[in-house]
């Protein structure tokens, strides 16, 4: 695990900026949720923090290392996507093993991560299958399970329920959050709906077009809003 520090960062697109010099101090093993409209740079930011996108200025530090000039594969982050693509010629252990294997661990300690995240995941009945014969919430805990067998400093999640049906959405909530408190992994995930960021998350970072509005627990932004597009986003329906 690792504290995630986000200091003065900026995006540009060409002459546009999309980011304006945004602060976040994450510690050790917290759980962040990034809320806000679409278009505010939620997924721009998380993708700067994992190495996929370059900044234009600031600093990113993952524990004390500051990490800007680091490629992305050399960060020790895992990320689950919206459109998490399992590949479908594998199955479920080969979708799990693959990152490890591109990352030439060796065979005995690819085997064991697999096995440990598929208990964590309940996937073991699922090893042999291929993601065709899976249940989008089963896919959807392969894409986690690649995610936790890199055992990385950092999780990051942009948006990664998005594409179940709000059933699914709400138990798979309590299941990542099921999984941070045994795994404590620090995390940073992202949202466009405020009820998913206010039942996961232990602090709340409020964005709007490229800036921060207000950082705080849960309880905090529903009690004292800092101003009205705060209050507004808070209280509104998903
Ligand atoms: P969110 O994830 O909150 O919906 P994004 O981070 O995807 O927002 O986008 C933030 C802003 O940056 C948007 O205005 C978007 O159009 C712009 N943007 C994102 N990616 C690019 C890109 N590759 N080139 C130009 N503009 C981009
Ligand atoms: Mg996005």
């Amino acid at each position: 695990m690792a504290s995630v520090s986000v200091e003065a960062v900026r995006k540009r697109y060409g002459a546009l900026e999309v980011i304006h010099g945004i602060d976040i101090q994450i510690p050790d093993g917290e759980f962040v949720v990034l809320v806000g409209p679409s278009g505010c740079g939620k997924s721009t930011l998380l993708r700067m923090i994992a190495g996929l996108e370059e900044i234009s200025g600031g600093v990113i530090r993952i524990g004390d290392k500051v990490v800007n000039e680091v490629p992305s594969k050399d960060r020790d982050i895992a990320m689950v996507f919206q459109n998490y693509a399992l590949y479908p010629h594998m199955t479920v252990r080969e979708n799990m093993g693959f990152s490890l294997k591109l990352r030439k661990a060796e065979r005995g300690v690819i085997a064991e991560r697999v096995k440990k995240a598929s208990q964590i995941l309940g996937l073991d009945p699922y090893l042999e299958r291929y993601p065709k014969q899976l249940s989008g919430g089963q896919r959807q805990r392969v894409a986690m399970g690649r995610a936790i067998v890199r055992n990385p400093q950092v999780f990051l999640f942009d948006e990664p329920l998005s594409n179940l049906d709000a059933k699914l959405r709400v138990q798979m909530r309590t299941e990542i959050k099921a999984l941070h408190q045994q795994l404590k992994t620090t995390s940073i995930y992202v949202t466009h709906d405020q009820i998913e960021a206010m039942t996961m998350a232990d602090r709340i970072v409020v964005m709007h077009d490229g800036i921060v509005e207000q950082i705080g627990s849960p309880l905090e932004l529903y009690e004292r809003p800092a101003n009205l597009f705060v209050a507004g986003f808070i209280g509104s329906p998903a």
